[in-house]
């Protein structure tokens, strides 16, 4: 009897354990699913493939396709800067002429208007135009002219001076001179080409800055531009001129630092005759006009360009600011190379506005454009007429 029940017993301690095994085998069975593939995450943030593939391999393809897309699309189209019309920039730009619009202009007007115009008002206004850069000779012309013609007038209303006065300045300042850029491609069907910019000046002057501004002035007249970085003397100009182009989508063909100008200037125009440009636009390295070896340099870059067919534009930048010294170079410079128009720089900055008259006597060549400002449209085509009107106000 004792062994029957101790054979119960232990028949229902087994099946208690079985039990419970079976407990634990559902256990494990009843747990929480487990989660669905990571497919199932990333496939709703895209159209299903057209190739289905299995199920665990498309989840990171999302990621893979969508981002590099949004990343790389705006750097392979950079934005473009429009320049501003080149037409009426001086009119624009026409407040920045105020400190020689102050002690030239309305030093001028204001002397005149004087009631009695006695010998030492006439000396100062002989001061005011030599303090102004205008220079000996066309001081003393301008003089002479205003003291006949006021004679002439008898009484002096304001409006009668002003006008007198303009009149004469703009004859000073010379309308007639030629100050087209020639900056249009060559069309003859034996040779097409671009045009050929060559900018000479010393450092500092503001060469490589009106470079960059002048490639503007091109492309808002809808020229195509190249521009050619042939100052290899400081990288740091390349740089600068390259940025410039980038902004108005010109491209620049350089060289390496230090090496021969004349060869990147070569280059530059092969390249523009290759690419099909409307204007080549050479940058070349500032140079001090006293050094002999660098001069003939330059001379150098000239003849090598010619090569390609001759040099349409040599302008020589000079800085407004540095008056008899500026008129010192540009003889220099002149005698060198073929000087074809001037650009005035920093006029901005001064109240010697008169050093227009001075250099376009001293060289019998225009000046064709005028640096206001640093800002990237601040270069003007010279136009007498707006000229004189911002200087009298
Ligand atoms: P470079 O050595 O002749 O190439 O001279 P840069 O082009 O490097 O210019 C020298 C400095 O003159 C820079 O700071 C320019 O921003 C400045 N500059 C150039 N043109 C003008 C201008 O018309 N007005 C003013 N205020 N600054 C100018």
């Amino acid at each position: 009897m004792e062994t029957i029940i101790l054979i119960v017993v232990i028949a229902v301690v087994l099946l208690g354990a079985a039990a419970g095994l079976v407990v634990n085998g559902r256990r494990h069975k009843q747990l929480p699913p487990p989660p669905p593939p990571d497919t199932t995450l990333g496939a709703p943030t895209r159209p299903a493939p057209v190739e289905s593939r299995p199920s665990a391999e498309p989840e990171a393809e999302p990621q893979v396709e969508a981002e590099p897309e949004a990343v790389e699309e705006p750097a392979a189209v950079p934005a473009l800067d429009i320049p501003e019309p080149t037409a009426g920039r001086l009119v624009r730009l026409r407040s920045r002429l105020s400190r020689s619009q102050g002690s030239m202009g309305q030093g001028l007007l204001s002397l005149l208007s004087r009631d009695r115009l006695d010998e030492d008002t006439w000396e100062e206004i002989e001061e005011v135009l030599l303090t102004a850069d205008v220079g000996v000779a066309p001081t003393q012309e301008l003089v002479e002219r205003l003291r006949t013609r006021v004679r002439v007038l008898g009484t002096r209303t304001p409006d009668d001076l002003r006008a007198l006065l303009r009149e004469e300045l703009l004859t000073l300042v010379d309308p007639e001179m030629d100050r087209t850029l020639r900056t249009a491609r060559h069309t003859e069907e034996d040779s097409p080409r671009p045009a050929v910019i060559l900018v000479v000046g010393v450092n500092g002057v503001g060469k490589t800055t009106t470079s960059g501004k002048l490639a503007r002035v091109l492309v808002a007249d809808g020229r195509t531009v190249l521009l050619g970085a042939a100052d290899t003397f400081r990288a740091a100009a390349a740089d600068q001129l390259q940025t410039w182009g980038e902004r108005v989508g010109a491209r620049t063909v350089r060289g390496p630092e230090g090496g021969d100008p004349a060869s990147v200037a070569f280059e530059a125009v092969k390249q523009g005759i290759a690419d099909g440009a409307d204007t080549v636009l050479v940058d070349t390295a500032g140079r001090l006009h006293t050094k002999t070896g660098l001069m003939d340099e330059l001379g150098k870059v000239k003849r090598v360009i010619e090569k390609h067919g001759p040099v349409d534009e040599v302008l020589l930048v000079l800085d407004a600011t540095t008056g008899q010294n500026g008129l010192v170079q540009a003889k220099v410079f002149a005698e060198v190379v073929d000087i074809t128009g001037i650009v005035l720089t920093k006029l901005d900055g001064t109240a010697k506005g008169g050093i227009v008259v001075a250099v376009q006597r001293q060289l019998g060549v225009p000046v064709k454009l005028i640096g206001l400002g640093e800002g990237p449209d601040d270069l003007a085509p010279f136009e007498p007429g707006a000229f004189v009107d911002a200087l009298i106000g």
